[in-house]
Order: structure tokens, then C-alpha cells, then sequence
């Protein structure tokens, strides 16, 4: 029977992808080795590594935009740019601006706060953090000297997600936590001076963080840092550093190509929209279900929501498993239930819970 797999991170990855891993994870192309066997800094790891970095440019939309990006990886997932965006970025009196949307921004805000003077601009807390604050009322809280605006695209904990992103001031940029939504569908990244997220969701196993650095705000990071948390060292070592992460590495160059074969972004957005409609739609139909997210700020990726009772919620749990539908708690600082769909969950899983949550709702 197929098991559908709502984790939401580290997340199902492409079927195609691991079965093609799992053929030549003994013997890589002939060589009698594997590939988590062989020198970070040998032929066939550099292949991969280039080649991983033209095709995420490439479904990116580097190439159409006039500003010049640079690609990095780096260990130790997402959490670690919470610290070093500011770090390289922020003398001790330079000013950031920062929206919070809750866990993933606050983490960020507490971190950034030992680098600079941290304006929170916009908050949802007051919402329970159930909506991304309203873009065109920001504008009138940014501050004119703030080196760069950080937002995080889409919560992963919350459900929510920015359908446009706020214009910085000018000579700032901004700096977006993409970890659950990266190439999930098409975005303007002109205005972005940095990207980075976490593999674990849509790119690959856990372990690797990757960064999109514009070259202009590269060059205006600090030079004396530690030498692992300088975006400028990682950079001139083509992100090999010390020993990269090579497995998650390897991977995501092989779900880059699944990308490419499945039609590209946009395809993968057309598909992402046609799941979280489908979702949405049918919790919206009944009344045991609860989408707490309001509905302009709803994410593609994380629908949440909850169920009239505890006692509801671990019988929805107990059936959905019987069913073969896993991962679907609620994360544990919120509660109630959430369904992670990230490119690689297809549509068919969604469509076969969707029956599920009908025959749920009738019964109860
Ligand atoms: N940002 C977001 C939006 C996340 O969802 C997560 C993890 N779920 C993180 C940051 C932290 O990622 P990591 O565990 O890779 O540090």
C-alpha cells in the first residue's frame, strides 16, 4: 500500500530520485565507489557541485534578472543564517528591519540582535501569527538607514505565506528565509540581496543550507570573521570551504533535474496551487474542520488547522495512519494538525486524503 508522507521536514523527496541513488549508491558510474566515499574535492564531487549550482540558477530565473547572484552551501541547515546574515552584515550600530511571523522570524530577531540594532517593523502575534502582516500597510514603518528588510517567505509551523513580497527602502535590500517554499513557485528576486534555506524540504536530506548572495551585497560583507561563517571565504572556496556536505548535495543535483523533468517551475507551481486549492477547499466544506490561517495569507506548502476537541484530533490521527497518511501533527508549539506538501508530495496523495477528510467529516 502507498504510504503518504506529510512530514514537514526533513519531507518525502522525489520517488524517481531516491530509486536512482539507491541503483548507483554502491558503484557511482563505474568507478566501484561511492559517492559519500569520494574526496569532496576529486573530479566527480566537483561535477556534481557545478552542475547543481547552473541548474538551480537556472530554475531560479537567474539568468533573467540583470543583477548577479552567487550560489553558496554551507553546513548545518537554515539556522545557522539566523546568525550570519547579520554577522557579516551588521556593524554594531548598523540597523536591520525585520517582520515577524512567528517561531522562524523570532529565532532570527534573537540572533540578529547581537550583531546590530534590530527594528521589529510588523508582527502578526497579535493575530496569533494566523496572517502575514499587510504589505501595503508596512511601508510607512521601514527605516530609512536599515541595511536590509529580513522576512521569512512562508512559516512552516503557522501555515502562512507571502503571496507578494514589501519593497525595501532604497539602497537596501531584502533578506528572505526561503527554507519551506524555495523553488515551490516562480518569484521577482531582483530585491533580494540574500535567499537561503534549509535543504530538508523541497532540495534534499537534511545537513546543507544554501545561500543566494547578490554580488553587490557580497561585496559589502565584513572581511574578519571566522573563516566558516564568512560569506565571502565560502564563496571564493566555491563552497568547499572545509569538506562540504556531498550526500545532500548529490541529492539535490539529481532533484534539480526532477524539476526539469516534471516541466520546470512552473509546472511545479501550476501542480503546488492545484493541491493546496483541493486541500483547502475541502476543509473549508465542513464544518469540524478549522483552517486557522486567514485566507490572503494561506501557504501552498503547510495547511493547518485544527479539530472541535484533543480527543477529535487523536482520533483523526489514529484513522489517517490507519490509512496510511503520516506526519500530520500539528507542530508541537501550536497543536492541531498539518499537512506538508511540499513539490515532491503528489497530487494523487492529496486527492486520496481529501476522500479521507470527507468520509472523516461525515462520520463525525
Ligand atoms: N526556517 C524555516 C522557515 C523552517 O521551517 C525551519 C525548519 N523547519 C528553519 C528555518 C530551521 O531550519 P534548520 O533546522 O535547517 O536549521
Amino acid at each position: 500500500m502507498t504510504v503518504y508522507n506529510f512530514s514537514a521536514g526533513p519531507a518525502t523527496l522525489p520517488k524517481s530520485v531516491l530509486e536512482k541513488i539507491q541503483k548507483e549508491f554502491i558503484n557511482y558510474r563505474g568507478t566501484e565507489m561511492s559517492i559519500i566515499e569520494m574526496s569532496h574535492r576529486g573530479q566527480h564531487v566537483d561535477e556534481i557541485l557545478n552542475s547543481c549550482k547552473q541548474k538551480i540558477a537556472h530554475h531560479l530565473g537567474l539568468q533573467d534578472t540583470e543583477k548577479e547572484y552567487d550560489i553558496l552551501f554551507t553546513h548545518g541547515g537554515a539556522s545557522v543564517h539566523f546568525f550570519m546574515t547579520p554577522m557579516n552584515l551588521l556593524h554594531p550600530k548598523d540597523k536591520a528591519d525585520y517582520i515577524d511571523t512567528g517561531t522562524w522570524t523570532k529565532k532570527a530577531i534573537k540572533e540578529a540582535k547581537q550583531f546590530g540594532s534590530i527594528e521589529v517593523i510588523a508582527s502578526s502575534e497579535s493575530n496569533n501569527y494566523n496572517s502575514i502582516p499587510e504589505i501595503k500597510n508596512l511601508s510607512k514603518n521601514l527605516s530609512s538607514d536599515a541595511k536590509y528588510l529580513y522576512l521569512c517567505s512562508n512559516n512552516t509551523v503557522f501555515g502562512t505565506q507571502y503571496q507578494n513580497y514589501p519593497k525595501p527602502v532604497e539602497n537596501s535590500f531584502l533578506v528572505g528565509d526561503f527554507s519551506s517554499d524555495i523553488l515551490s513557485r516562480k518569484i521577482k528576486i531582483d530585491d533580494f540581496g540574500i535567499l537561503f534555506a534549509g535543504a530538508q524540504k523541497n532540495l534534499a536530506p537534511a545537513g546543507l543550507g544554501i545561500v543566494i548572495i547578490r554580488k553587490d551585497v557580497l561585496e559589502q560583507c565584513k572581511e574578519n570573521l571566522p573563516s566558516m561563517c564568512s560569506y565571502k571565504v565560502l564563496q571564493k572556496a566555491n563552497s568547499v570551504f572545509n569538506t562540504c556536505p556531498v550526500f545532500p548535495i548529490y541529492v539535490m543535483n539529481y532533484v534539480m533535474d526532477w524539476i526539469s523533468e516534471s516541466g520546470g517551475i512552473e509546472t511545479i507551481e501550476k501542480i503546488n496551487r492545484q493541491k493546496a486549492n483541493l486541500l483547502y477547499e475541502t476543509l473549508d466544506q465542513y464544518e469540524i474542520f478549522n483552517p486557522v490561517v486567514e485566507k490572503d495569507s494561506r501557504s501552498m506548502m503547510n495547511i493547518t488547522w485544527t479539530l472541535p476537541s484533543e480527543e477529535k484530533t487523536t482520533e483523526f490521527l489514529k484513522q489517517a495512519e490507519e490509512n496510511s497518511f503520516f506526519g500530520l501533527k500539528g507542530h508541537r508549539s501550536v497543536g492541531g494538525l498539518r499537512a506538508s506538501i511540499y513539490n515532491a508530495f503528489p497530487l494523487e496523495g492529496v486527492e486520496k486524503f481529501c476522500e479521507f477528510l470527507k468520509e472523516f467529516a461525515k462520520k463525525h
